[in-house]
Order: structure tokens, then C-alpha cells, then sequence
């Protein structure tokens, strides 16, 4: 099995951490309750997703 020949340096591991860096999560308001949700995601407090319910409250955990 291959093995790297050298160990990363600090500087290569921070570099390639900063590349992977995620953004922060984008929220926007649902359209029919007005709670805080991301986009393209089924609203989390009412189950609506593009106008209609998709998740029903009794399913929801
Ligand atoms: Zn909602």
C-alpha cells in the first residue's frame, strides 16, 4: 500500500483546510409560516415546500 513519503507541513494542512472551508448557511424566510429556513429545503416548523405541504406535522418527529 502506498504511504506518503514526507509528513505535511502545518502550513500545507492549514492551506488545504482553508480551501475546504464551508460557507455559512443561507436562510431565508418560508412562505407560509414566515420561520427562518434554508433554501431548497422543506420548511422544518410546517412541513411547506414550494407552496404545498410535503411533510405532514404528525410525521414530523
Ligand atoms: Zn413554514
Amino acid at each position: 500500500m502506498a504511504v506518503p513519503k514526507r509528513r505535511k507541513s502545518h502550513s500545507k494542512t492549514r492551506l488545504g483546510r482553508a480551501n475546504k472551508a464551508l460557507t455559512k448557511p443561507r436562510f431565508i424566510h418560508c412562505s407560509n409560516c414566515g420561520a427562518a429556513t434554508q433554501p431548497h429545503r422543506v420548511c422544518e416548523a410546517c412541513g411547506y415546500f414550494q407552496g404545498r405541504v410535503v411533510v405532514s406535522q404528525e410525521e414530523a418527529p
